[in-house]
């Protein structure tokens, strides 16, 4: 705390990410990364642009990217706006369309960034409990009066996804907010929404390019709406800051979206790695979730979460543990390479078999 921080400042509690740490020697199945590089088609198109061209700004439209984009989900280029990773996509949309005299309504266990969102744009938030078995509660959704809706889809840290229906049944119920889909994760087997925003223009819909298109470090997301929608992240990202992709990832992005083919190939080899995953857990004795993204969330009868990360990371494997009620005995764990997974399931194995 210092004294020249205002009071904004001195009121705000960051967002804490997983941990990056620098000596490589985890296995970091901690902040749901892609084990897998980028297509070396992005590669190329990043050395290709390196050179001249970095002495001058980046296109501040990012107008090519986001004909990719528009061209890979069937819209046009006024539905899509991008931003420097969806972090920022979604701090921008929480300040663009959400109202500060209603609350904004969101689960008790998702992603742990809006809360930090609601503090900082001074907004207020309505907290929705997830259901007993993690599942959302749509009724209570459709009842209460809103500034606004959050919902990621499928869930974080839980997997679980939300059925279209729900989300459409929510959407219409309140057709004078915006309910924001945070589908961070939906390329792993969910059900976007996207197929909804022609119908209702209160819908957006945000995306990443971190996971499925292992761009993690490049910083690329992207929000997909109604053109008027797109056109109120435009003034308030044009009022902070107007060129937030540079270069490389304008070229990187776009080519991510252009290898349709590695993109399959590689999120095809994580779910399947997922779910044979699963099945060695549950032999472990795990409850796990059923997971729709890159991760699953998982406990085993006996053991804390806490307890469990520690011995993993002493053993060489990052996983996140979240000290939150309801999931204190939970694991949140990325799921890696297959050689990786078995590392994980040879440590978790001779773990429990000490106690
Ligand atoms: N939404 C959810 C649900 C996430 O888990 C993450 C990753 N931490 C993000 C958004 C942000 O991802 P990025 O800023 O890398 O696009």
């Amino acid at each position: 705390m210092s004294k020249y921080w205002n009071d904004t400042t001195r009121k705000l509690s960051p967002y804490v990410p997983g941990e990056q740490p620098k000596d490589q020697r985890y296995i970091k199945l901690n902040t749901n990364e892609n084990p897998y590089p980028p297509s070396p088609r992005v590669l190329q198109a990043i050395e290709d642009q390196i050179g001249e061209t970095l002495r001058l700004y980046p296109d501040p439209e990012s107008t090519e990217l986001r004909e990719r984009i528009a061209g890979r989900y069937e819209l046009t280029q006024e539905e899509v706006f991008v931003g420097n990773g969806s972090d920022e996509v979604l701090a921008l949309a929480f300040k663009t369309f959400f109202a500060q005299e209603r609350p904004v309504l969101f689960a008790d266990i998702t992603y742990s960034f809006y809360k930090v969102y609601i503090q900082f744009h001074e907004l207020q938030a309505a907290i929705i409990p997830l259901q007993q078995d993690f599942r959302l509660d749509v009724e209570a959704y459709c009842r209460e009066a809103n500034g606004g809706i959050v919902i990621a889809n499928p869930n974080a840290p839980t997997g679980i996804e939300v059925p279209l229906s729900d989300i459409e049944k929510i959407v219409q119920h309140h057709p004078d907010t915006v309910v924001l889909i945070d589908e961070a994760y939906v390329d792993f087997g969910g059900q976007s929404a996207v197929s909804l925003i022609r119908q209702y223009p209160n819908v957006l819909v945000v995306q990443t390019l971190s996971k499925s298109r292992s761009l993690a470090g490049m910083r690329v997301g992207f929000a997909l709406g109604h053109p008027e929608l797109i056109e109120g992240l435009n003034r308030v990202k044009n009022s902070f800051n107007s060129y937030p992709l540079d270069r490389l990832a304008q070229v990187g992005a776009a080519m991510a979206l252009e290898d349709e083919t590695y993109f399959l190939e590689t999120t095809k080899k994580i779910i399947q790695t997922r779910e044979r995953f699963t099945e060695e857990l549950k032999r472990l004795g795990f409850e796990v979730l059923p997971s729709k993204t890159n991760f699953v969330f998982a406990r085993r009868e006996g053991w804390s979460g806490a307890d469990l990360q520690r011995r993993l990371k002493e053993r060489g494997v990052l996983v996140r543990h979240f000290a939150q009620p309801r999931i204190e005995d939970y694991l949140r764990i990325t799921i890696g390479t297959d050689e990786e997974m078995n590392v994980m399931l040879d440590k978790l194995q001779s773990i429990l078999q000490m106690s």
